[in-house]
């Protein structure tokens, strides 16, 4: 495995790699890796000849008041969990590698951005998908690996590839969460123990929404309530509980087939989110 930090390096390496005939995988992330992270990778180095993961704290997708200075930066580590896991090549660039001048050039998605997290996080997908773009033209992948934890990031990526023709596949993986439950992330280091105990509200009120809608309950408001109820005893703040068209990520107000069911909350100062995927004939 090689790690390398400049566009030419990268562009060289993958040339190569598609020379010999391979299949090129990306798997682009902020790095502090986790097994969630893991379990994209793996998928990659299953499938494709060629595996790049991208590290990067992509700094156009934090607000001002956000924790872009703080957030964990644990290159060696990752190096070490990539090359077990059989990766090829990370690309480290900073971000003046990536901006060098100012950027004047944005891509952008409507209506599937304006909701949910892009509400409250101005700006944050309009860098999410430029940089995605930046990476899919440097890499020039088959196929780029996100993990559904990140459900509406992953519903933008799949929706500006199809609009703008974008030449590689998109592979959503399904999400890793530690043995109580907890969707793993990056920031659940910033949680203390107290706090982290309490975090296991999320998924508990996802879980509770699945059971409701298995046993016959289709009214998304009541749904929604009783989630709200489940995060509000750990004194979760709420920034928004949905239930939506998994493809689209339109509200849905009466439940007649498969849901996505959301939650996004700030616990002490760590804003978590997760998601459930819901069939009507889920068990
Ligand atoms: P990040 O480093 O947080 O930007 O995440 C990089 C990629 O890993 C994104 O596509 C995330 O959705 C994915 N990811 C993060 N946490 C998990 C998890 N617990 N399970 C599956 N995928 C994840």
């Amino acid at each position: 495995m090689i790690i390398v930090h400049t566009i030419d390096e990268v562009r060289q390496a993958v040339q190569a790699a598609r020379k010999a005939g391979g299949r090129i995988g990306l798997v682009p992330t902020m790095g502090a890796l986790h097994a969630g992270h893991g379990s994209l990778i793996e998928q990659s180095v299953a499938e494709c000849d060629f595996t790049v993961v991208s590290i990067f704290v992509n700094p156009t997708q934090f607000g001002p008041t956000e924790d872009l200075d703080k957030y964990p930066r644990t290159l060696d580590a990752d190096a070490a969990y990539c090359e077990q896991l059989g990766s090829d090549l990370i690309f480290a660039p900073s971000a003046d590698e990536m901006y060098p001048a100012e950027q004047w050039t944005w891509v952008m998605t409507e209506n599937i951005t304006e909701g949910l997290c892009g509400a409250n996080r101005p700006g944050h997908f309009r860098g999410v998908t430029t940089v995605c773009t930046k990476l899919f033209n440097i890499v020039q992948a088959d196929i780029a690996y996100f993990g559904q934890k990140d459900a509406q990031q992953a519903a933008v990526i799949r929706r500006m590839v199809t609009d703008l023709n974008m030449p590689l596949e998109i592979c959503v993986c399904p999400i890793v969460r530690e043995d109580d439950g907890l969707a793993m992330s990056s920031r659940n280091r910033y949680l203390s123990a107290d706090e982290r105990k309490r975090a296991l509200c999320l998924s508990q009120a996802l879980t509770h929404c699945k059971e409701q809608v298995v046993a016959g309950k289709t009214e998304s408001a009541a749904l929604i309530a009783e989630m709200m109820a489940i995060l509000e005893q750990q004194s979760a703040e709420i920034d928004y509980v949905s239930i939506v068209d998994p493809d689209t990520l339109e509200p849905v107000e009466q439940i007649a087939g498969p849901v996505l069911a959301l939650v996004a909350v700030t616990i002490g100062k760590t804003r978590l989110i997760d998601n459930l995927l819901i069939g009507l004939n889920d068990n």
